[in-house]
Formats: structure tokens, C-alpha cells, sequence
């Protein structure tokens, strides 16, 4: 009983007390592409009714993390704290129509209610004490609690687990209203999801427990109930939930590590969504894919080599636009300025052969942006020995004529280098590797040669040549 062809009008509705984590972005995800499959609309909300835990700048990483995701909202962002005088509004509604009361049951009160059912062996359950008050006492500001009806079932359909029933015997009245007038939150996410028109509730099933109660919630205002999809939680790869222990972090700091959105997509989507075995998606492709009933009932794990391996597809992507953007973001983090650098989808035809990251990619680029301080010790001292002072300079006067500085002719011009001395290529290409990046490990050396560019790699080589000499020269001195 899927109604995937009806418009959903979907929305993500995050606390702001942390980072935008994997599963956020996943429940995100989901509910971004249900609107979007039907063309329907995505709505923002943050939910920052605690105040103590609630900051701008995990507002400000949730947008952030979105933004990158390219997950676009068509409202929003709503802030739960702009709307209290609704809430308010909404309660006294209840209150007047008899269908919430004020409760001031003490916290010992309730503290040995639940003592007594835990020693019974029963669900903590408020017994509705407060029910038919018919005085109150003054000097205690009360809790709001939703009359919850005493008999009867509550029943809805879920677009993941199916049918599910509660008793309404095993719901208690709910505290909508705190004693500082702050809504909690099975309140505010029923008066936000009806203002605000919502008709399908995605989010993760911790709250699965938490929708019997707000349907009652609806109902008793007599509103339509709104459609449900409760997404499975991510698990670290010990079954256990997916979390900071697992090495979680937040959605831009998988971006700092070198991943590119489009791998992110892809991920977090395949994370307990499928369509036959198709690994591969586009963005487009699951927008025009992504059903409800594609959603897993189990539990998936995270799994980071998967995610890098999807990465390491879309950095081969040849002229996506993505992957040059996120490339240039995390070149100038390490300071390195275009201009002075090769062509960036050469680089990336190049470097992503080999690179799956392009924190390291764009690492491992450097030397072709700037010069390199020093050379690295070790591959120097083994590298760059004045044996080596001969090749090089019989290569320098190879390059220096050349005209056509072209992968395919410079792999020539080393070749017949080595061909002319009668060495191995190798002997050539091990030190001119070092002389050319400051270390050993470099693309295909025609490749490192070409994406250098002729000036920059003719001083290198002039360069190590000199050090070369000055080695042969301070070896000679200790001799004497
Ligand atoms: N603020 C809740 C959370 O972050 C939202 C739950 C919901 O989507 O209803 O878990």
C-alpha cells in the first residue's frame, strides 16, 4: 500500500546539538528524495526547544553539512523556539476542551509510581492522578498532560515495519507542556507536522515508540493523521550503534577527510535503501528511483572501505564539475593557489588513479603547485647519488629541445635517455622521480613530467642536479 505517486510533503527536523551525523543525513536523504520523487516539497526545521543543549554553531553545521550534500529545502529552516506562542496557543485549546489537564503530581510522586510499577514488573505508567482535579493547589506551577484515550487501539500503517498496533492501555497521559511553559517535544513535532502540512513523517526508529502517541495527539484534534516511514539506525561495524566510538563524525568532517558529495549520496542511499543490485546512483537516478518500499527493515552497517571505494569511483569521474570544485576547496585549505598550478582535470585523470581520498590527493599534489622545501632524507640519500648526475644531465638537454610537451613524447625522451646511456629505465626514473616531487612516490613519470610543466621540471632537475654535485663534493672533501 505504497502511495509513492501522491505529492509527499516531507521534512527533516534536526536537533541542534551536534554535528549533522551519518544517520541525520540519512533520514535527511530519505525524506529529500521522497519529496522529490513525487514532486512534492521538503521542508527545514530545527528543533531546538532545549535550550541547554541546543547552539547556533550545530545549527550552523547542519546547514552546512546540507548544503554540501546538496540536499535543498523548499521551506525553512522553522525554529521550534519562533513558535512557542503557537504551542501555547494550541494547549490552551486543549485545555478549554477538556482534552488536557494541569498536573501537579511532585517528582516524588511520580518517582514512586514508577518504583512500584518496575517492582511489579510493569511499564512506568502515570495513573492519571490529576485527571479530575478539583482544586489546585497554588504554589505549584504544573505540567500539561494530554488526556490519552483509556481504551481502544491506535493502529498505523508504517512505509517500513508495516502494520503496527498499540494498546492505548500501555500509553500514559503525555506531558505536552513543562512547567516553564516549554512544549515538549511528541507535543511540538505534531503541532509543527500539522501547521506545517506535512504528510509523511520520515525519520529513524528510535521514535518509532513515540507515533501511537502523537496519532492520539492528532485525532484529538481532529486533524488528518500524516503517513509514516520509520528508517532502521546505522550500526559501527561491532553491531553496535553507529557512533563517535566508530570514528562517526559529522558530515563536513567526511569532507575534510576527502570525500566527495556525490559519494556521500551514493552511500548514505545504498545505507538501507536498494534497488535490485545496483551499486551506482546518480543523484538523478535516485530521485527518479527511490521508493519507500525500497527502505530496509534491518539494520545496516557502516562501512568506511565501501564508502571509499564508491569515493574512488566518482574521483575518476572524468570533467565533473563536483569533484574540481571539492578539489580546489581542499588545495586552498593547504594554502596551494590555482594559477600556479597544472590543469585540475589533468591532475585528477592523473592523480585518481591512484589517490581515493582527495585530502591526499590534493596532499600528494603539492609539489606541482609549489616548490617543495627540502627533499625527503631517506629518498634522497638513496635516490639522488651523483651516479645519477649523468642520466640527469643527459635528460635535461633531452627536455630542454623538446617542443611538445606531451605525455606520449616525454615517455619517449626518458626512454631514449636511458636507451642512449644503456641503463634501465628504472635508473633514470627512480631519481628523477625524487628530483621532481621531493620524493618517491609520484604518478607515471611521463605523467609527473607533463603535469610539472616544462619550466617547473627543468629547474627540479637542475636543482637535484646540484645538490647531486654538492654531495659528490662534500664525499670528496672527507676523503682528502
Ligand atoms: N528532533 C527529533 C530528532 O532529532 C526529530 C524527530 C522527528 O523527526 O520527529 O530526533
Amino acid at each position: 500500500m505504497t502511495r509513492d505517486q501522491q505529492p509527499f510533503r516531507t521534512r527533516f527536523a534536526p536537533s541542534p546539538t551536534g554535528f549533522l551525523h551519518i544517520g541525520g543525513a540519512r533520514t535527511a536523504l530519505f525524506a529529500w528524495l521522497a519529496a522529490r520523487h513525487t514532486q512534492g516539497q521538503f521542508i527545514l526545521r530545527i528543533e531546538d526547544t532545549d535550550t541547554e543543549r541546543s547552539t547556533q554553531a550545530s545549527v550552523d553545521a547542519i546547514l552546512d553539512g546540507m548544503h554540501w550534500l546538496g540536499l535543498d529545502y523548499d521551506e525553512g529552516p522553522y525554529f521550534q523556539s519562533e513558535r512557542m506562542a503557537r504551542y501555547q496557543e494550541v494547549v490552551a485549546e486543549l485545555l478549554d476542551q477538556g482534552l488536557a489537564y494541569q498536573c501537579y503530581c511532585s517528582k516524588a510522586r511520580l518517582e514512586s509510581l514508577r518504583e512500584q510499577a518496575m517492582q511489579g514488573g510493569h511499564k512506568p505508567r502515570y495513573d492519571g492522578k490529576c485527571r479530575d482535579l478539583e482544586i489546585s493547589p497554588n504554589d505549584i506551577e504544573p505540567v500539561i498532560r494530554f488526556k490519552n484515550p483509556d481504551d481502544g487501539m491506535v493502529t498505523f500503517y508504517d512505509h517500513v515495519y508495516g502494520e503496527i498496533s498499540v494498546e492505548n492501555s500501555e500509553l500514559d497521559d503525555l506531558v505536552i507542556m513543562r512547567a516553564d511553559g516549554t512544549p515538549t517535544y511528541n507535543f511540538a513535532v505534531v503541532i509543527d507536522d500539522l501547521d506545517m502540512k506535512i504528510n509523511l513523517v520520515l525519520r529513524g526508529d528510535d521514535h518509532i515508540n513515540n507515533t501511537p502517541r502523537q496519532i492520539n495527539l492528532y485525532k484529538a484534534l481532529g486533524a488528518q493523521v500524516p503517513e509514516f516511514a520509520h528508517v532502521p539506525m546505522i550500526l559501527g561495524p561491532d553491531g553496535q550503534r553507529y557512533s563517535k566510538r566508530h570514528g562517526a563524525m559529522g558530515v563536513t568532517g567526511w569532507r575534510e577527510q576527502g570525500y566527495v558529495p556525490s559519494a556521500m549520496l551514493n552511500y548514505l542511499a545504498r545505507l538501507g535503501w536498494s534497488h535490485g543490485d545496483q551499486e551506482f546512483f546518480s543523484v538523478d537516478e535516485l530521485v527518479s528511483l527511490f521508493t519507500l518500499d525500497g527502505i530496509n527493515r534491518k539494520a545496516s552497517r557502516f562501512d568506511t572501505e565501501k564508502l571509499t571505494w564508491l569515493n574512488h569511483h566518482y574521483l575518476r569521474q572524468e570533467g565533473s564539475t563536483e569533484v574540481i570544485e571539492e578539489l580546489t576547496w581542499h588545495l586552498s585549505r593547504l594554502g596551494l593557489g590555482l594559477d600556479d598550478g597544472p590543469d585540475l582535470s589533468a591532475l585528477l585523470r592523473v592523480q585518481a588513479e591512484r589517490i581515493d581520498r582527495l585530502d591526499e590527493l590534493a596532499k600528494q599534489s603539492a609539489p606541482f603547485f609549489e616548490d617543495f622545501k627540502d627533499y625527503d632524507a631517506q629518498a634522497a640519500k638513496k635516490h639522488l647519488r651523483p651516479v645519477a648526475i649523468e642520466p640527469m644531465e643527459t635528460l635535461l638537454s633531452e627536455l630542454s629541445s623538446m617542443t611538445d610537451w606531451s605525455p606520449d613524447r616525454l615517455q619517449e625522451a626518458v626512454q631514449k635517455t636511458a636507451d642512449d646511456l644503456d641503463i634501465t629505465f628504472g635508473k633514470i626514473g627512480m631519481p628523477l622521480r625524487v628530483a621532481l616531487v621531493g620524493h618517491g612516490q609520484s604518478p607515471a613519470i611521463n605523467q609527473t613530467l607533463y603535469l610539472l610543466g616544462k619550466t617547473r621540471a627543468i629547474q627540479r632537475i637542475e636543482r637535484a642536479i646540484e645538490f647531486m654535485q654538492q654531495r659528490q663534493l662534500d664525499a670528496s672533501e672527507q676523503q682528502a
